[in-house]
């Protein structure tokens, strides 16, 4: 038996093989760690360094991958995990791909509110969630289902509206449809299947985890320098929204101090001018590649 292909010892992860998910998740185990090459030209890619092996498949089909134990872990959006109405266990919600399944009318249509759709046609690549929205609320629609260029539809007297996959909106505004209400909040999943795995399999899985977590903690984190006068340290550290406590270092220069922390990003700029109103100053930013806590 070809030992690459022996899928007992291997961790097998399905992720998109070519569209909107796929840079950010080669990015993503890259940026863990996990090396491999080629995966434009094949199917089934080994890394190089960790016993993981990529498959790389059209989104649609990740989740029942995942579900049948064709393959351990999925990366794939909410969207396709949920219209397909796989059990499989999601691990984490990874904050890239994101995007909503929305009900989309003509501008100037009177269909608004959900009640508003009763007996009318709506086309959508995902049948199950619009059908199941609806129905939750006693509201009967009829269904066109159709696989791609759903936007044009109303235009062609298809359907009357749409429900699609919407992230900024312009594709709508394009082919004049206003966004109605959101039927889904939707972003790319890490997913596990039910079915049991090995020891060794699983142990895999947890190390892998780690990983993601501390990237996506790195991500979302910048290390921050400053110099200070003694005498503002502790209004500083007071400042500082950091993990842990800061490192503080004495310059050579007496009466000063560096201090170095790691702080939210989303926290820095307003953090920064307390800090230089405190009396810090050289403050630098720098981004982190990954951390373990
Ligand atoms: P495949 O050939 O793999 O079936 P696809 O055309 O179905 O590709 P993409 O358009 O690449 O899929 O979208 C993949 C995923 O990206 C979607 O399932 C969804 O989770 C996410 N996504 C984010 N924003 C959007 C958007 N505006 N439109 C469609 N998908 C989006
Ligand atoms: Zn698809």
């Amino acid at each position: 038996m070809n030992r690459s292909l022996d899928h007992t010892t291997s961790l097998r992860i399905a992720i998109q093989k070519s569209g909107r998910l796929t840079d950010k998740t080669i990015d993503l185990l890259h940026g863990i760690g996990i090396e491999f090459d080629n995966y434009k030209r094949n199917l089934m890619v080994k890394t190089r360094n960790f016993d993981v092996e990529l498959l790389l498949l059209r989104d649609d089909d990740i989740p029942e991958y995942v579900q049948d134990g064709i393959c351990d872990l999925g990366f794939v959006g909410a969207n396709e995990v949920f219209e397909k109405n796989t059990r499989v266990n999601v691990l984490r919600g990874l904050n890239y791909g994101n995007c909503r399944l929305a009900v989309a009318s003509p501008k100037d249509s009177a269909l608004v509110n959900p009640s508003d759709f009763e007996g009318k046609k709506i086309a959508t690549s995902y049948p199950f969630l619009t059908k199941r929205f609806f129905e939750d609320q006693g509201i009967s629609i009829e269904m066109v289902e159709i696989s791609g260029a759903v936007e044009i539809t109303p235009q062609l007297h298809v359907a009357d509206a749409i429900s699609d996959l919407v992230s900024t909106g312009g594709t709508l505004k394009a082919n004049g449809l206003v966004e109605r209400f959101t039927i889904l909040e939707s972003e790319t999943k890490l997913i596990q299947t039910q079915q049991a795995l090995s020891e060794g399999k699983q142990q895999l899985i947890q190390k892998f985890l780690q990983r993601i977590d501390g990237y996506q903690t790195a991500k979302k984190s910048r290390y921050i320098l400053m110099n200070a006068p003694l005498s503002s340290v502790e209004t500083i550290k007071a400042l500082l929204p950091s993990m842990k406590s800061p490192t503080i270092m004495p310059l050579a220069e007496t009466e000063m101090v560096a201090i170095h922390s790691v702080i939210p990003y989303d926290q820095f700029w307003d953090v920064m001018e307390q800090l230089q109103d405190a009396g810090a100053s050289d403050i630098v930013m720098l981004p982190i590649e990954s951390m373990i806590a």
